[in-house]
Parts: C-alpha cells; structure tokens; sequence
C-alpha cells in the first residue's frame, strides 16, 4: 500500500504490549515504535489506538490479578494511562516524533458538536505531524471496561479520521476457522467479506491469548469499516516487522475487504 500522506489507524492490543506476568514487553514496545516511527517517516499519518492502561497500571503497582471491582480497575486504568504514555512519548522522541494524548468515549458519534471537536483536534494534529495516541476514557466508560473493546473504538476512530486503512495487531496471525491454539486442522483464512462470509460464528470460538477483546470485536469492527469503505488488516503484533510486510504487500494477517473491493485488489 501507498502509505504517503494517507492516515492509517493502528490499535495495539494489551498482549502486544505486556508479557504474560502483566508487566511491560520493553522489547517488543520498542521494536513498535521503531517501526510504526519508519511508517511515519514513510510519509503515513498514523493514528494509534492502544490498549494496555489497565494492564500497565495493574503491574506497577504490584498487582497479580485484575481488581473484580470497577473502581479499582479504574484506577489501574488511571495509574496505567500515565506509563503508557511516558513511555510512548520517550521512545517516539528517540525517532523524532511527538504524540499526543486523546482519552474518547465512544459516544462521541452520538453527539455531532463533541464529535465535531474530536475530528478538529485530530486534524489539527494530523497537520502537525503528530502522531495522536488514543485510548477509552477508562474511568468514565464503564461499558468499556466490562466488555473490553478497544477493537470497535479504533473502527469508530477510523471512520471519524476517514483513514485509508485500519490495522489491527492482536497476539494472533489473523482469522483461522477454529482455534489454532487447540485444534490442529485450523486453517488460516486470507481473506473476509463480511458482507458475504459467515464468519461471525467462527470467531466466537478464537479468543486472543490476552487480549480483552478476542476476535469477536475485531469482526464487530470490520462490519462498522466495511459500509465505510476502509480496508481493515488483524496483523500478528508479537513482530511488529509484520507490518513492513504489509507495507510491501506480502501475503500477512487477515485483510477484510472494504465496499467495492470484493477482488481484493485494493489489499
Ligand atoms: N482501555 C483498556 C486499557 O487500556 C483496554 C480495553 C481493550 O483491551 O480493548 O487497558
């Protein structure tokens, strides 16, 4: 894909950014940023959405086991917002790139004045070549919290952005036809038009290892950016070079085509 002076939303899944013991995978964030900053200089406007505040938040302060309340998962949220961006904003630094914060809820949509303003401040950021990096209002959206999805956020956030595209890295290579974790038969599957293709059943069973999410919501989003006209990649996180490939248009992830690409040709 040309990716010059095109806007690409990326949503980071919490188990690209954390180990299994919860605390941050500083390798794999710095390979990230690495190579989302070379997108960037590549002449693409990205726009992230990233996950992982509660997770983050959960390891600093010591924290085995995710809080059973809201409030508490809140204020892992709130106290895994603030690494999450220092660190984003560290490691975008080494490279030369600014980024900045933007907590949204997602009844932004419902609003065209709120909406209005969301759209001016990315744009106004775009211009500036700063890479916004967006995140759930964890402590004002409980819906979120509960049902985890940051998934439907970044569908919303490319829609709003009129990106070109829309990637989503999980800790899976794309969609199989069953779990590949358990069954030894699944097989992978290239390509999706939801429009046509029963997938939805098939992703009921394929949760992500520790994601929130799971595949379910990734297919949620596909549906809201198919109408939209926005292509929409689950890439695998875990090497973030996956996304040079696609950048090189080699065969990776699970491309869900947008209206009026039912060829592919677009991928
Ligand atoms: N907003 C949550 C967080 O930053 C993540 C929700 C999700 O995993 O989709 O921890």
């Amino acid at each position: 894909m040309n990716i010059r002076d095109k806007r690409i939303v990326i949503k980071i899944g919490t188990s690209t950014l954390t180990h299994e013991s919860g605390h941050i995978n500083i390798r794999r964030f710095e390979e990230l940023v690495k190579v989302l900053s070379d997108l960037q200089n590549a002449g693409a406007h990205l726009i992230l959405v990233s996950s992982g505040a509660i997770a983050v938040g959960m390891g600093k302060i010591g924290l085995r086991e995710k809080p059973l309340d809201i409030p508490g998962t809140q204020a892992c949220a709130a106290i895994g917002q603030c690494e999450l961006m220092h660190l984003y904003d560290t490691l975008f630094g080494r490279f030369n790139h600014n980024v900045a914060q933007l907590l949204l809820t997602k009844d932004i949509v419902e609003d065209d004045e709120r909406l209005q303003h969301v759209q001016n401040t990315l744009d106004t950021l775009l211009d500036m070549h700063v890479i916004p990096i967006i995140n759930e209002n964890d402590t004002v959206a409980i819906d979120e919290l509960v049902f985890g999805d940051n998934d439907t956020l970044s569908a919303m956030v490319a829609i709003l952005s009129d990106a070109a595209g829309l990637i989503i890295l999980s800790d899976i290579d794309g969609l199989y036809t069953s779990n590949p974790r358990t069954d030894p038969t699944a097989a992978f599957i290239p390509f999706v038009d939801v429009e046509k293709d029963e997938v939805e059943s098939i992703a009921a069973g394929v949760g992500t290892a520790r994601g929130t999410g799971g595949m379910v919501t990734k297919i949620q989003a596909a549906k809201l950016c198919h109408p939209a006209g926005i292509p929409l990649w689950i890439l695998n996180g875990s090497d973030p070079r996956n996304l040079y490939d696609w950048l090189d248009e080699k065969p990776v992830g699970t491309y869900f085509t947008p209206k009026g690409d039912a060829d592919h040709a677009n991928r």
